[in-house]
C-alpha cells in the first residue's frame, strides 16, 4: 500500500556537530554511516522509500539542531539556512518530498516569522521542534504568539524527543534506559502533558500536535489521566477532561514501533483519524516499518487512513 511518512530525518553540514554530540554511544563507523544516510536526499533514500512503498516523505532536521545552540542569533541564522537547503532538496524531487520547518525556539518572534516564511514561501507542511530549548518547555506563556501563528497557518507541529536537561534520578547509573530506550518516552510524554495542563489547548483549540513512537506511551493512559486529574487540588482550570485534548489535538505516528499492540491501542484510544505512518529514517529500517503496516491486523480502510489519507488531511497535502 502507498504510504506517506512524517518522521524522516536529514542533516545539513552546519548542524552535523550538534547531531553527533546528541547521538547515542555508537561506534565511529556507525556514526559516519548515519551522517552519510542523513545527508543524502538522492538514490539511497529514494530506494529505501520505494522498498517500503513510501510515495512521499516529510523531511526534518535530525535533532537537537539549532535548539542546542547557545547563541540565539546564530541559531536563528542557522535555522533559516537549513530550511533553505531543505527547500532545495525538496525542489529536486517535488513528487517525493515535503519539508518540516526547523526553528530556533530561543527567539519566539524569529521562530514564528520563520515558520510563516517556510509555509508561505517554501511550501513546507508544518514544523518539527526537538523537545525543550535550554530547559524551556512549550507550555511557557512566552510561546503563545508562536501557537497563534501555527494555528492560523493550520499546519501541524511535530514534537520530537530530546534528552532531559538534567538526567532524572531514576535514570542515573542505568545507561541502558537513556535516550530512545526509555528517557525520551518520559521526557516527551510529560512535555506534551504540560501543554494540556497549562491550558494551551483551551487558548488555541485548533492546534495539531504530532508525537512519534506511537504517542510516547500516552494512548495507553487516558482513563488514568482523567481519574487522577480529578483529584488534584489547586489545579489550573481546564474546559475539558485531559483525555478530550488528547483525542482532539494529538496525532501520533508509528515511527520506531513496529508492533500491532500499540498500533491498535493508539487507534482505539485516539480515533482512527489520529494515527499516521512513519519510519524514523535512517534510525529505523524502512522495509521493516513498511511491512509492519502492510501486515498489521487492521481493516483495509483503517490501513489506508494510517498509511496516507490521515497525512493528506492533517497537512492539507496537494499531491
Ligand atoms: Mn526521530
Amino acid at each position: 500500500m502507498k504510504k506517506i511518512a512524517l518522521e524522516e530525518h536529514f542533516i545539513v553540514p552546519a548542524l552535523e556537530d550538534r547531531l553527533i554530540e546528541g547521538m547515542p554511544a555508537v561506534t565511529p563507523d556507525a556514526q559516519r554511516q548515519l551522517v552519510d544516510l542523513l545527508s543524502d536526499l538522492g538514490e539511497r533514500r529514494l530506494a529505501a522509500m520505494d522498498e517500503a512503498g513510501i510515495e512521499l516523505s516529510v523531511l526534518s532536521i535530525s535533532g537537537p539542531g539549532v535548539q542546542a545552540e547557545p547563541d540565539a542569533a546564530r541559531a536563528v541564522r542557522l535555522a533559516r539556512e537549513a530550511n533553505d537547503l531543505l527547500a532545495e532538496g525538496v525542489a529536486r524531487h517535488p513528487t517525493r518530498y515535503r519539508g518540516f520547518a526547523h526553528l530556533a525556539m530561543q527567539d519566539v518572534a524569529a521562530a514564528s516569522a520563520e515558520l510563516e516564511r517556510c509555509v508561505r514561501d517554501l511550501s513546507f507542511v508544518g514544523a518539527m521542534v526537538n523537545g525543550h530549548t535550554h530547559g524551556i518547555y512549550l507550555d511557557n506563556p512566552c510561546y503563545d504568539p508562536f501557537w497563534d501563528v501555527l494555528q492560523q497557518l493550520d499546519v501541524p507541529l511535530y514534537m520530537h524527543p530530546e534528552d532531559s536537561l538534567i538526567l532524572p534520578h531514576v535514570l542515573q547509573a542505568a545507561p541502558e534506559l537513556r535516550k530512545a530506550t526509555w528517557e525520551w518516552n518520559m521526557e516527551m510524554s510529560a512535555h506534551f502533558l504540560r501543554l494540556v495542563f497549562a491550558g494551551v489547548f483551551d487558548r488555541f483549540p485548533r492546534l495539531k500536535i504530532v508525537l512519534g513512537h506511537m504517542g510516547e506511551t500516552l494512548p495507553y493512559v487516558l482513563w488514568r489521566l482523567d481519574s487522577r486529574a480529578e483529584l488534584i487540588t489547586g489545579k489550573r482550570p481546564l474546559a475539558m477532561k485531559p483525555s478530550d485534548y488528547l483525542k482532539r489535538n494529538l496525532y501520533v505516528t508509528t515511527s520506531g514501533q513496529c508492533d500491532d499492540v500499540p498500533l491498535i491501542a493508539a487507534i482505539s484510544a485516539l480515533g482512527v483519524g489520529h494515527v499516521l505512518f512513519s519510519v524514523d529514517y535512517p534510525y529505523e529500517e524502512s522495509a521493516i516499518a513498511g511491512r509492519f503496516l502492510d501486515q498489521a491486523a487492521i481493516a483495509p480502510d483503517v490501513r489506508e487512513k494510517v498509511a496516507r489519507l490521515n497525512a493528506i488531511r492533517l497537512m492539507n497535502l496537494d499531491l
